[in-house]
């Protein structure tokens, strides 16, 4: 037996991966198409996705920083690009550990974020409470399947990406659960099950790609310090310390990054043996199993998952929420603010497009439609052109 073969860990049950054949009802398209003669349905899918504009303009849509701090050190922080292929890195790895259909995986990966307004959390939040003065909210899920569903144009036959059910589904079920009686509009996504463990899976890449990438970025920034980072954060402090021992005369960034590279591969190993424990424990050997389970499946260890959520907290109070960032936040709750009421004010200045949406989806969803698609930079221009200053 290889090296390969006895430390390679043991993948799930065959049957409860996602298979494109076995699975036809999740590999149908909203329009029928040919099958392609070397392409699975989802490997396109994830290839639309990839070639959409909604993906190209993650480039310009921020992650945590809103703007580069005041004389910021470094110029290579996060965008919801770069974060997103991070996380398509570890969805992959993950889907093939567990013998899960990676190509799934990777489209689900790649549209995750797509639905996420410019301005990162700050955004999305102003975006939200300017919808709630109309009865409406924004939900970056929801976004994401208006925009694969309707807003790419693409193909002459029909509006939209036609993706495939499954990665659909992945889409209305990342990180959260709609109820049928709530969201009647979403019934052909089985509301009452569990999503596919390759969509479950998602969920932890993300949290664990942002976590180690914002301990990164933030200490890049000088926004956290490294002693800071020690005490709040006891899964970074561990591998820390043993990168001293092992290279005491490594230099402080090369040791810090070596710590980060740690946890990562220390969360994603952990996922990997609890989904493991909990199929096992579960007995379950099909995907039907996985989706009428108890809970969802894919889950960090507790240990694991306390260590997660504190480090989580801790950069919410530290980073995400700290007092250099306030500036950054508060203008772009006004940008969006007041782009948002200007819009509503005069549609006229709607693109003609989204004027067109009027009749059907209200004013309202209308112009936070069309602020949800901008790039930071792109709002920062129509926000100046509606007289913002
Ligand atoms: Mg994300």
């Amino acid at each position: 037996m290889s090296d390969s073969q006895t430390s390679s860990p043991a993948k799930l049950p065959p049957g409860i991966a996602v298979c494109g054949r076995q699975d036809a009802e999740l590999a149908r398209r909203t329009h029928a198409e040919s099958p392609h003669s070397y392409r699975t349905p989802f490997a396109r899918d994830a290839a639309r996705i990839l070639h959409s504009k909604a993906f190209r303009r993650l480039a310009g849509k921020t992650q945590v920083f809103t703007r580069l701090p005041a004389e910021s050190p470094s110029d290579h922080f996060r965008s919801r690009l770069t974060h997103t292929l991070e996380v398509t890195q570890i969805a992959r790895t993950l889907a093939a550990a567990l013998g899960l259909n990676t190509e799934l995986a990777e489209a689900l990966a790649l549209v995750h974020d797509i639905g996420h307004p410019p301005f990162g959390h700050a955004g999305e939040q102003a975006l939200d409470h300017a919808l709630q003065a109309h009865g409406l909210r924004f939900d970056h899920n929801l976004h994401a399947l208006r925009i694969v569903t309707w807003f790419e144009e693409r193909y002459a036959a029909f509006r939209g990406l036609n993706l495939t059910l499954g990665v659909r589904e992945g889409i209305v079920k990342h990180s959260r659960d709609y109820s049928a009686a709530a969201h009647p509009e979403l019934a052909e996504y089985f509301l009452d099950q569990f999503p596919p463990l390759e969509a479950q899976l998602i969920d932890l890449a993300d949290e664990i790609a942002y976590l180690t990438a914002d301990l990164d970025d933030g200490l890049d920034s000088g926004i956290l310090a490294l002693p800071q980072v020690r005490e709040a954060v006891p899964l970074f402090r561990g591998f820390h310390d043993a990168v001293l021992i092992q290279y005491p005369a490594a230099a402080p960034k090369l040791a810090v990054n070596e710590a980060i590279k740690r946890v990562l591969n220390a969360l994603v190993t952990d996922l990997l043996n609890e989904v493991r424990a909990r199929v096992a424990a579960l007995g379950a050997t099909t995907l039907a199993d996985i989706r009428r389970a108890p809970h969802r499946l894919a889950a960090l260890s507790p240990q694991l998952e306390a260590e997660r959520a504190a480090a989580k907290d801790f950069l919410y109070d530290n980073l995400y929420n700290s007092p250099i960032m306030e500036d950054a936040h508060s203008h772009a709750t006004q940008v969006v603010q007041s782009l948002f009421a200007a819009l509503i004010a005069d549609p006229a200045q709607l693109p003609e497009d989204h004027r067109a949406q009027i009749p059907t989806e209200g004013l309202a969803r209308t112009v936070a439609d069309y602020i949800a698609g901008m790039t930071d930079s792109y709002i920062e221009q129509a926000w100046l052109r509606c007289g913002g200053s």
